[in-house]
């Protein structure tokens, strides 16, 4: 009885002090093996042995039966243990893993972005027309922001004369597709977004293809491509972050008729006669200004995309690389425009 009082006494105290179970079974490990040597040890008769009670049998038995109990306990915990990673690891960190919250870390720290905003990027869908020199920055940095789905379309193949500025491209890459080549790059700087490659020109069925984006970036270096695409996103509704470069100037605008605002060819009516405006192949172009173009566009799209910020929606931004100068303008919808207008 003596040591029984005992026992609970230590359990009880170790309980209330916050002792690990663990170190409370060796305690009353320690009080059984004093008892049953006591038994074993000291004569017949002796005080002690009379205050413990029981004899060397019973207090085996009960070893037994302890050792019993301690064994299934340990076998349960460690069951447990390994049971717990399996059930409750994918639940924590949400839609992303862990090391993508690491990835769009410095994103999640801004207060216009933040989880919801990475959240808004990851959902995404991107369509980038042409993996030309626009496309090359918009292209990348729509990758590396995080933006969950990015089409490309482009019919071109790479060429060593595009390299000077296309950085999306690599030497070892001449003669590959544009789009192909494109993807590698992309998913070698982001393995968690989806690039869909579609290497062909964008033409009159191109709809359905515009239909399935919730946003479209233009950056392509022919004027047939840039009022096609201008159309198709009008009547689909979609926005258009749509950017043109010659020799040291450049200039982007948002086109989003269905948001109140003007479409491209409410900026510019008059298509340029063909052979007027000549392109860069004809008239040069200064390798980082579509760099710094290129990144304004994804720049747009990043902040459509999560609400942060004033977009470019009615306001053209006209930069001029060798003066280091920046306009922005104001443009207007036309209400007499063929694309968007009242009387479409
Ligand atoms: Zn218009």
């Amino acid at each position: 009885m003596l040591v029984v009082a005992l026992g609970l006494g230590f359990w009880a105290l170790g309980w209330v002090m916050g002792v690990p179970v663990a170190r409370r079974m060796a305690v009353l490990a320690g009080l059984w093996a004093a008892a049953l040597l006591a038994h074993l040890v000291l004569p017949e008769g002796n005080g002690l042995r009379v205050a413990i009670g029981g004899d060397a049998r019973v207090w085996g038995v009960l070893g037994g039966i302890g050792a019993l109990v301690a064994g299934y306990g340990l076998g349960l915990r460690k069951l447990r243990a390994r049971a717990r990673p399996l059930a409750t690891a994918p639940a924590e960190t949400g839609p992303f893993r862990p090391v993508e919250l690491d990835r769009y870390a410095r994103h999640i720290l801004l207060r216009e972005i933040g989880g919801p905003g990475q959240l808004r990027l990851k959902s995404a869908k991107v369509l980038v027309v042409g993996a030309g020199g626009l496309g090359s920055p918009a292209l990348l940095y729509l990758a590396a922001a995080g933006v969950g789905t990015i089409g490309v379309i482009d019919d071109d193949t790479v060429e060593g004369s595009n390299l000077q500025r296309q950085i999306i491209h690599t030497d070892d890459r001449i003669g590959l597709p544009k789009v192909q080549s494109a993807a590698m790059a992309m998913t070698a700087l982001n393995p968690f977004v989806t690039v869909r490659p579609y290497q062909r020109r964008l033409d009159e069925g191109s709809a359905e293809l515009i239909a399935e984006y919730d946003l479209v970036l233009d950056g392509t270096d022919n004027f047939d491509t840039r009022y096609l695409v201008n159309r198709l996103c009008a009547k689909a509704g979609k926005p258009l972050v749509s950017a043109a470069i010659t020799q040291w100037e450049g200039q982007i605008s948002v086109y989003d008729p269905a948001r109140g605002g003007p479409c491209y060819e409410c900026v510019f009516p008059e298509r340029p006669l063909p052979g007027m405006v000549p392109t860069c192949a004809e008239a040069g172009v200064a390798a980082p200004l579509p760099g710094v173009i290129g990144s304004m566009m994804a720049m747009e799209a990043v902040k459509h995309l999560t609400g942060a910020g004033e977009g470019l929606r009615g306001r053209l931004m006209i930069f001029d690389a060798l003066y280091a100068e920046a306009r922005v303008i104001g443009v207007k919808k036309r209400p007499d425009c063929p694309v968007c207008g009242s009387g479409v």
